[in-house]
């Protein structure tokens, strides 16, 4: 299994517009950050995680022209905006495609984004997404495109809940603060964690440094990727100081999961 980070940065993405703080006008690029998602490909299918208002430019950068499912962790607007850039994938596999979240995420994007999940007009061709909606719940597992997932609930602190996905032995975490018991369980024993790490101070919706070095000691996975990290955070600073086994996320960053 082979995970693409396509983008590594918090809502406003890095740098943030309008702002001349040190990580924003770094030339690393790896303090370059587009609104999270990420690609997994596993079995010969390509599993996209959230659709980031900078869907476009990831796929672009990433070469990637088509996906089999689409896994939402939440509707809110740097992990699902993105939605009309699907459109791209429909053209390209000319068939309409499944994804999959919990029952209040689909119904806030079917709200916000109607046209996306309407069926397709064979005569008028692909002029809007074909999104199917599939609606799963933390704790079952469900098959995206053959593929088992376990979707887990997380607390998205002041905001609410998300969900995270486990497949094999990997685990995606974004937009949580901490970790319900039934959740933890099932972040045992993975080989590669992608998680939320927003900034160095305690935060009433995300994960802060302190908090996430606290998780991967607990659950000790092989190593633990940070993403959703905002312009609070320098990458060649904070790769320095992680303990081993950490490590910062970059856009484009490709893991390889054991
Ligand atoms: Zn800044
Ligand atoms: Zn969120
Ligand atoms: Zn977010």
């Amino acid at each position: 299994m082979k995970i693409t980070i396509l983008g590594s940065g918090t809502s406003g993405g890095v740098p943030l517009i309008g702002c001349d703080c040190k990580v924003c006008v770094s030339d690393n690029p790896k303090n370059k950050r587009t609104r999270v998602s990420v690609l997994v490909e596993i079995e010969g299918k390509k599993l996209l995680i959230d659709t980031s208002p900078d869907l476009r430019q990831q796929a672009l950068a990433n070469k990637f022209s088509t996906v089999d499912a689409i896994l939402y962790t939440h509707a809110h607007a740097d992990h699902a905006h993105g939605i009309d850039e699907t459109r791209a994938f429909n053209v390209n596999s000319r068939k309409p495609l499944d994804c999959y979240g919990d029952a209040e995420t689909l119904s806030e994007l079917g709200r916000k984004f109607d046209y996306a999940f309407k069926p397709p007009v064979p005569r008028l061709g692909w002029f809007r997404p074909a999104l199917v909606a599939n609606i799963v719940e933390p704790g079952k597992k469900f098959q995206a495109a053959g593929i088992e997932v376990m979707p887990f609930l997380q607390d998205h602190g002041v905001a609410g809940m998300t969900l995270g996905f486990r497949i094999g032995n990997f685990a995606y975490s974004t937009d949580l603060n901490s970790i319900p018991q039934e959740s933890l369980a099932i972040l045992r024993g993975l080989d590669t964690w992608v998680v939320d790490c927003l900034q160095y101070k305690p935060h009433p919706t995300h994960a802060h440094v302190e908090l996430v070095i606290n998780w991967a000691r607990m659950l000790s996975p092989r190593q633990a990727i940070l993403t959703h990290m905002s312009h609070n955070i320098e990458y060649e600073t904070i790769k320095a100081s992680l303990p081993p086994g950490m490590t910062p996320g970059y856009d484009g960053m490709v893991l390889e999961v054991r």
